[in-house]
């Protein structure tokens, strides 16, 4: 069983959602948490005080690539250019590097859809860890993983080696369904217990993730045309219960939270 996990948090572009900001902080300094975050470029232009204050309080920051896909079909898939994938990642590497005077070196991409382009062109930028490819998952048509080609990735760290020299994978947890805020929500408490002991005996570490998009309720967001409005139909203030919960289960299991970066995870050579 794992003794440790990766709670890390995307900040997808959209206005609103930063209302939860200040709640989710307090919630990961009550439980200790050390959270990892990764901002879209337009979010960290929107909210700089908020990589700032996370800066404050030590958390690890990333890049979740630019405008999660808003910006002109961003797509960091098979199909997008070396080029193309270089511009996306650089504009908001640079605008990360300004707010919090350090390039990230911390990456995970928009919707996890990420190709040997993205960790060739991540190297060449001075990346070092990526958190997009999740093992085990499955969505069966229902999400952005549909492809079996993740199933006998490893569930530890592994690295990726590319032209410029290698980076490190932190995949994601999942059997199937992945750990994330979404299973929290949708599932009774019974099930995410039953089902977090699982992964812990699969993966080490566990990497969780959630959007802050996910504690405010849709009426109070600007939702960019094209979204899927079902990811948000249960969104709202409710969910920090489920939230806290599962800090304390994790707490009562003796699994504590780690950063990427600076606590150095264990590589499956
Ligand atoms: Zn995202």
């Amino acid at each position: 069983m794992t003794n440790y996990i990766h709670i890390t948090v995307d900040f997808d572009w959209i206005p609103g959602s930063q209302k939860s900001v200040p709640k989710l902080f307090e919630l990961f300094q009550k439980y200790d948490v050390r959270p990892v975050l990764f901002f879209t470029g337009s979010f960290a232009t929107a909210y700089p005080e908020i990589l700032q204050q996370a800066m404050r309080l030590g958390y690890e920051i990333g890049s979740h690539g630019l405008n999660h896909g808003l910006d002109d079909n961003e797509n960091f898939g098979i199909h997008t250019s070396y080029e193309r994938q270089k511009e996306l990642i650089s504009k908001c590497t640079d605008i990360i590097a300004q707010i919090t005077s350090a390039e990230p070196v911390l990456f995970r991409a928009p919707q996890l859809n990420i190709s040997s382009t993205t960790f060739e062109v991540l190297t060449e930028l001075g990346y070092k860890i990526d958190s997009s490819v999740p093992t085990r998952r499955f969505d069966f048509g229902g999400g952005s993983v549909n492809s079996l080609k993740y199933f006998a990735n490893p569930c530890k760290p592994y690295t990726i080696p590319t032209k410029n020299g290698t980076i490190l994978e932190i995949p994601p947890s999942a059997c199937l369904l992945p750990l994330n805020m979404r299973l929290l929500r949708t599932f009774p408490y019974q099930f995410v217990r039953g089902f977090s002991a699982i992964l812990a005996k699969i993966h080490h570490p566990l990497v969780f993730y959630l959007h802050p998009t996910e504690f405010v309720q849709i009426s109070k967001m600007k939702l960019p045309e094209g979204y899927p409005k079902g990811f948000y139909s249960g969104c709202g203030e409710h969910n920090f219960a489920a939230l806290e919960r599962f800090l304390r289960l994790l707490q009562d299991r003796g699994i504590r939270s780690e950063f990427m970066l600076r606590d150095k995870p264990q590589v499956v050579l």
